[in-house]
């Protein structure tokens, strides 16, 4: 599925004036490929992927996601399109506390209303995948900051998303860490036809991705 960005336009109150965050950004990520973003710090880029995730409205412009318009729909809409459609790993992996790894991700399956009896299997096979299969029961607190944000990135693949939104992934990890997990996310978006989006820092992998797209002060070049 496609991920489509048009003249996407979105500001922030700013003192008296408003600060352009983005400034009629035009993005196409077709289904199966990876596309970096990259640019200095307060250049826009996770401002890019609020909008994509439709957690935020632009002033104007839009994001068409697999297929639907974004503009428009109301908020139990977008919640919804987010449950089915859309993967986001943020930067902070926000697990709760009480829940193990395994219990993370089944989570997810509970909310959006799929398969339940299945749904342990799917998660333990996707801890597997990134590395985590003897960490299964483990609680945030019992786990690394590199082991926390792959629980983040296994929960975020847990609903078969065919928008990948990921903001800095391997910020949190070593180079052998950092390159297992975008093998991941290389087999996934291929194997899944999925949209991938990754915000990164980190230029050694970007020979990985199908196309980098640079921001600066809101611009994407
Ligand atoms: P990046 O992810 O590239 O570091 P951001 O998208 O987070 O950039 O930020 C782009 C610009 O928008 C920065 O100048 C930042 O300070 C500003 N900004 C981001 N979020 C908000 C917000 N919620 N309110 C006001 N300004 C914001
Ligand atoms: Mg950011």
């Amino acid at each position: 599925m496609t991920l489509t960005l048009v003249d996407v336009t979105l500001t922030y109150p700013d003192g008296d004036g408003r600060l352009t965050a983005l400034d009629r950004v035009s993005l196409d990520v077709p289904g199966g490929s990876l596309t970096a973003v990259v640019g200095p710090s307060g250049s826009g880029k996770s401002s890019l992927l609020a909008v994509a995730a439709t957690l935020v409205t632009p002033d104007s412009g839009t994001a068409v996601v697999a297929g639907t318009q974004t503009a428009g729909l109301g908020p139990a809409d977008k919640a919804a399109l987010r449950r089915e459609h859309i993967g986001i790993v943020f930067q902070q992996p926000n697990l709760l506390p009480s829940l193990t790894a395994v219990e993370q991700l089944q989570v997810m399956t509970h909310l959006s209303g799929g398969p339940v009896r299945s749904a342990r299997a799917r998660a333990l096979g996707l801890l597997d995948a990134v590395g985590l299969a003897d960490k299964a029961d483990r609680r945030p607190h019992q786990l690394s900051g590199g082991q926390r944000q792959r629980v983040n990135i296994a929960r975020a693949l847990m609903n078969e998303p065919s928008l990948l939104l990921v903001d800095e992934p391997t910020s949190a990890l070593d180079h052998e860490r950092g390159a297992a997990v975008l093998d991941l996310l290389v087999a996934l978006t291929r194997e899944r036809s999925t949209a991938t989006v990754l915000v990164t820092h980190d230029r050694t992998h970007l020979e990985r991705m199908d196309r980098v797209a640079v921001m600066r002060d809101g611009c994407l070049t």
